[in-house]
């Protein structure tokens, strides 16, 4: 369906007029519902024999493989939950590679050879099934004779009932991996990673005391998560935004963002009845979303829960935007994950905030006021900076899609090279550390007095710069490269991995000098004061935007990886491979694997986007600039038929729309021809390097011709839906 803009325009504006309201009484007590479409301890209490909920405790804590009796019996309080909640099928949830997540339901119901009609659930269903992944991307990790891929089950983050119009489906969720257990999925790496990481963190906590209590370190995350929301009509009314999730084309408003006046302004009544849906939508799932507010772009928002484990944070959000998908539906919008859906305008990003907790519930990175406190916390949080320093590139690779390509480096986002803000006062900190003399007792005396003052660090000095793609916020990390739509798993995966790295060498290091009868607390400094001197250039508290940044970034040797060919190129590299096979993340297959399906992503999306921009400019923008050049033709006829001759206007302007239509045509042909060239090339990294250096920029360029013309033509002829009406009209 292709809505006019003009059907679009009436329909918008009888929508606002009979605008619903969400009244859904129930949701005045949230601790009523929340949860109770999750199979968690409550569920599984009732659901479960104490004896077999103990054991699934137990395996999930020790991350040990179930039984088939055990699974046996789980599945069979699973399923008599799930329907007592009304649930007639049950799907495998996984989180291929394309970032979004699939399912396959199956029905409990089955007819036995002798006509016997049961409602069955085995251990096995729950376990392990084999979903016709043959269309999931899996690189070359499949080739067509063995197209199997396999879901299996992942204990540790809790099934669930998704509810979809009247059906109700028991959900699972599941790593997504081929026969042989390669990864086909972000979560298999993810747990790898949080494992890893674990370990290593242990290691280092037991160097203090105070963690003897201390068996397990937990990765946590609290995602940000930025969408645009635009009216239905006008997305039907707009092929690039239904094709790409984006304009491609499209005039700046004459007002956008420049008041501000939308950042934490009033919330309409529209998109407040859309908010508050989806709140209760994600609370019954046991989302533990908590903040709702406008964002800088008109019809831009934002929604962030409480922070949770990684692998049940990294589930949510990926629930999150399904369900976004689900609930903007019912409202009559359309949800935009997309990291820059109008060009001019701030774009979305999902920030992840980062920590380390001990089953304790101690956070790594938050500096306590106990004694000796801060010597823990200064470990932990100069590994992280130490590898960040050390692995930017693959953590930018991590971040690196089609999508994200025009978000980072643009105004209002981070930019793309990697840096790490403190604030000033631990800048002062590590300064001071590092000039020290760490080889007199005075030293170390005068530093652990130092030391003793960061309790007092005041959270906010440490939020101020949001030009900074990755900064210390007080408590935790918030890495802002992350984009709106892309899964969190990526990037998570990558900062556990290298922080793991990190720590395993920081321990190594300390236990060295504390074998040359080097006390403690001086060893650890000793190891700390090393890696600030190592990591020093990724310090930057300045303005990440401005062009100065850039040439000194480049002095300090900081990679500078401006576009996604370019970045994703740093997973495959002797050192990543090493650091991913070391760590038992990754193996180089998977790597290589994994790199070739974001590769060739880049690509499609970047060919869809081309094919698009080539249709719309020819079946929508020259028809109308053609009719509106003839309209002034007849116009200039009819002026000389009653003997009027100053036409001047009328001949320009018809010049200026010649002018454009033929330099639309061309690059039109041009873009046409060498994406035909591009495709035909088997190699894909250069074919990925075509559409970003040959096929982008015409793109960009068509833009500007055709943006002149929305200009230019009459309004009434213009068809494409013009920015202010989507921006300002809800
Ligand atoms: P605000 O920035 O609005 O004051 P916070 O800084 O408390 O709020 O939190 C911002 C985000 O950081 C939230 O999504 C929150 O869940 C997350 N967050 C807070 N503490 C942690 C932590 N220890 N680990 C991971 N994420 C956290
Ligand atoms: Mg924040």
């Amino acid at each position: 369906m292709h809505l006019s803009r003009f059907t679009a325009l009436e329909t918008i504006i009888r929508r606002t007029e009979e605008a619903i309201d969400f009244t859904d009484t129930s949701t005045s007590n949230i601790a009523s519902y929340f949860g109770c479409n999750v199979f968690g301890n409550e569920a599984m209490t009732k659901y479960l024999t104490e004896d077999t909920y103990e054991k699934l405790k137990d395996a999930i804590r020790a991350g040990k493989k179930l039984s088939r009796n055990l699974a046996d019996d789980i599945a069979l309080g699973m399923q008599k939950w799930a329907m007592d909640k009304g649930a007639t099928h049950y799907a495998h949830w996984f989180q291929p590679l394309t970032g979004r997540t699939a399912e396959k339901h199956d029905s409990f119901f089955t007819i036995e050879p002798d006509g016997t009609v049961l409602e069955e659930f085995s251990g096995d269903a729950l376990a392990q099934q084999e979903p016709d992944g043959s269309s999931f991307p899996g690189g070359g990790l499949r080739s067509t004779f063995e197209a199997r891929g396999y879901t299996a089950w992942d204990p540790s983050s809790p099934a669930f009932i998704l509810e979809v119009g009247e059906g109700k489906t028991l959900c699972i969720p599941t790593i997504f991996v081929t026969y042989g257990g390669e990864a086909l999925d972000y979560k298999l790496p993810l747990l790898k990673s949080e494992d890893y990481l674990s370990r290593a963190a242990l290691q280092v906590c037991r160097l203090f005391e105070s963690n003897s209590e201390v068996y397990r370190v937990n990765v946590t995350l609290g995602w940000e998560q930025e969408y645009f929301l635009v009216d239905e009509a006008f997305y039907y009314a707009r092929p690039d935004l239904m094709l790409t999730g984006r304009t491609l084309i499209g005039k700046n408003s004459p007002k956008g963002q420049q008041l501000e006046d939308h950042y934490f302004g009033l919330i309409p009544k529209r998109i407040y009845s859309f908010m508050r849906d989806l709140e209760m939508e994600c609370h019954k799932l046991g989302i533990p979303v908590r903040t709702r507010h406008n964002e800088v772009g008109p019809g831009q928002y934002e929604i962030a829960p409480m922070y949770e484990e990684v692998n049940i944070a990294v589930d949510h959000n990926q629930l999150l935007m399904d369900l976004m998908d689900r609930v903007a539906v019912r409202h009559r919008f359309r949800v935009l994950l997309h990291e820059k859906p109008f060009e001019g305008v701030n774009g979305s990003g999902k920030h992840n905030n980062w920590s380390l907790s001990t089953n304790t519930g101690k956070n790594l990175l938050k500096p306590g006021s106990q004694p000796g406190r801060s010597l823990e916390f200064l470990s932990f949080f100069v590994a992280t900076i130490r590898a960040v320093h050390e692995y930017a590139d693959i953590l930018r690779a991590s971040v690196a899609s089609a999508s994200n390509d025009h978000r980072l480096g643009a105004n209002e986002a981070p930019p793309a090279i990697v840096s790490v803000f403190i604030g000033d006062f631990l800048t002062r900190v590590l300064n001071d550390i590092a000039e020290e003399k760490l080889s007199d007792k005075k030293g170390v005396k005068e530093i652990m007095e130092l030391l003793a003052k960061i309790p007092e660090l005041e959270r906010d000095n440490t939020d101020r710069n949001r030009t900074s793609p990755f900064a210390f916020t007080g408590n935790k990390f918030e890495i802002r490269m992350v984009g709106s739509i892309q899964n969190c798993a990526a990037t998570m995966t990558v900062m556990n991995t290298i922080v793991g790295h990190q720590l395993v060498d920081f321990y190594t290091k300390v236990q060295e000098r504390m074998e040359e009868d080097i006390p403690r607390d001086t060893a650890i400094l000793k190891v700390i004061k090393e890696y600030i001197l190592e990591a020093r250039p990724v310090l930057f508290e300045g303005d990440g935007y401005s062009e100065d940044w850039k040439k000194e970034a480049a002095r300090r040797g900081l990679p500078h990886l401006a576009n996604t060919p370019e970045a994703l190129q740093a997973y495959t590299t002797e050192k990543s491979i090493s650091l991913f096979r070391e760590t038992g993340v990754l193996t180089a297959r998977e790597l290589e694997a994994h790199y070739e399906v974001r590769v060739k992503n880049y690509i499609l999306h970047m060919q869809i986007e081309s094919r698009t921009m080539g249709e719309i400019a020819i079946n929508h923008i020259l028809p109308a600039a053609l009719r509106y050049q003839t309209e002034i033709a007849e116009n200039i006829e009819n002026l000389q038929k009653v003997g009027i001759r100053d036409v001047f206007v009328q001949k320009e302007l018809l010049n200026d729309l010649s002018e454009n239509i033929t330099q639309i045509y061309k690059k039109i042909h041009e873009m046409t021809q060498r994406r035909r060239q591009a495709n035909q090339l088997s190699d894909i990294e250069e074919v990925a390097r075509r559409y970003c250096y040959e096929i982008k920029p015409l793109m960009q360029e068509i833009r500007l011709y055709t943006d002149r013309l929305e200009y230019l033509v009459a309004d009434p002829y213009w068809p494409m839906v013009k920015y202010r009406e989507m921006m300002f009209m809800k």
